[in-house]
């Protein structure tokens, strides 16, 4: 039986960051994901500039794989009624595609370990912990990394409390041909959820959205759904009437949710969307989970080269550093979800922020942070 420093269980931006991060301090790690790379991946794709230079100093600059610049904010409620501001890091719109896999080729130059295979089990026993592989036997590991993002059996079989929660909340997202400015991210409310929509490369648009399933439910299909939902707010329709598909149908998941988890069970550490998922309307999931990963990874760097510390005292750090940095953020985003959820608040909202831009400014100040040093 194989047994590594660290497992990494999930390949999305957190494990594929850890792993990349920790091998940077010649730390060897398995990381372990279910699928292949490249592949599409339901999310809004911007991501905030505040991991800009850990990102190129990982290796990967989002701009030499044609990443569009992102330098203002548009926001229009269900009427169609609008505002505009500068995002004020600003930003850059990649796709999952394009993103998930430049990281995972750099993976690969370094002779990083990556097995394709689902983690069925993980269990923790004589400060050790035993991973169960679909496929590939089982692995021993001294630290276990949970980047398994928002949702995983393995939540199941770890009794996370989440679990018991309803998930009421379901996204859609597809790329297209199509007009849109290439440095404007948008995000147009309709009724039951919003729709983001940027430019990413090669020109093309990714417009994704999520909605309550209680609200897509009424309808028979995606297409009823847009038609009748989307389409009322003026810049949807208009968006989605003048675009062509490219793909040939969109991708859709189901069962998300935003409440908050543990963030360290049976000593497994979650980081990313397993540590918990910022509503998409925020727009920095990926940070948190890039940033969530570098913190962690930072931590075990201290852990195995200076070997001062415990166990119980890596966890401690980790909580403490991982709540300074985002409890406030989750927070933001849980009540301007709530706010929107509302027509005639969300109205209201918007029309507010038509007359005073700089508030959207220090709302999304709120729910990012500064930019993180490079390595
Ligand atoms: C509709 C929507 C729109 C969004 N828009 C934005 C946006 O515009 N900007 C932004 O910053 N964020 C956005 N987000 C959030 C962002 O997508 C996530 O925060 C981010 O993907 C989290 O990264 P992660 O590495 O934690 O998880 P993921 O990227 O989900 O990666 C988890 C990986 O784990 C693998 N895995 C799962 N279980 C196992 C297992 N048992 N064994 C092995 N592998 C496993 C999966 O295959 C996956 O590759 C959006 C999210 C949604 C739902």
């Amino acid at each position: 039986m194989s047994s590594f420093k660290v497992v990494i269980v999930g390949g999305g931006l957190a494990g594929l960051t850890a792993s990349l991060h920790l091998s940077k301090y010649g730390i060897q790690s398995l990381l372990v994901e279910k699928e292949e790379y490249p592949r599409h991946k339901v999310c809004g794709e911007y991501i905030s500039n505040e991991v800009l230079p850990y990102l190129i100093s990982l290796g990967m600059d989002p701009f030499s794989y044609g990443a569009k610049k992102m330098e203002h904010f548009e926001l229009s409620a269900v009427t169609g009624d609008s505002c505009m501001s500068d995002l004020p890091l600003g930003g850059f719109s990649l796709s999952r595609y394009t993103l998930d896999a430049a990281l995972y080729e750099i993976l690969k130059q370094k002779e990083i370990i990556l097995l394709h295979d689902t983690v069925t089990d993980i269990k923790f026993h004589g400060d050790l912990f035993r991973l169960e592989l679909k496929d590939k036997g089982t692995v021993k590991a001294k630290f276990v990394l949970g980047a398994y993002g928002k949702r995983s059996s393995l939540d199941t079989k770890l009794k996370r409390r989440f679990m018991n929660s309803s998930a009421p909340y379901l996204a859609v997202k597809a790329h297209y041909k199509g007009d849109y400015p290439d440095n404007v991210v948008g995000l147009h409310n309709f009724y039951g959820g919003y729709c983001g929509v940027s430019k990413i490369e090669n020109g093309a648009l990714n417009i994704c959205y999520i909605v309550s399933y209680e609200e897509f439910k009424k309808y028979r299909n995606i297409e009823e759904f847009e038609e009748k939902v989307l389409f009322k707010n003026k810049f949807l329709k208009n968006i989605l009437l003048n675009a062509q598909m490219l793909f040939d149908k969109p991708l859709a998941i189901s069962q998300i949710s935003f409440e908050s988890k543990s963030l360290i069970e049976d000593h497994v550490i979650m980081c990313g969307d397993a540590a918990g998922m910022i509503h998409p309307l925020c727009g920095n999931g990926m940070s948190m989970a890039i940033l969530s990963a570098r913190m962690i990874s930072d931590l075990l760097v201290e852990y195995f080269n200076a070997k001062s510390m415990t166990r119980e005292q890596l966890e401690k750090k980790y909580r403490v550093l991982w709540k300074k940095a985002f409890s406030s953020r989750l927070r933001t985003g849980r009540v301007l979800s709530r706010l929107f959820e509302y027509k005639q608040l969300s109205l209201f909202v918007i029309n507010y922020l038509k007359s005073y831009p700089a508030v959207i400014e220090q709302i999304i100040k709120r729910t990012h942070g500064k930019p993180v040093e490079s390595l």
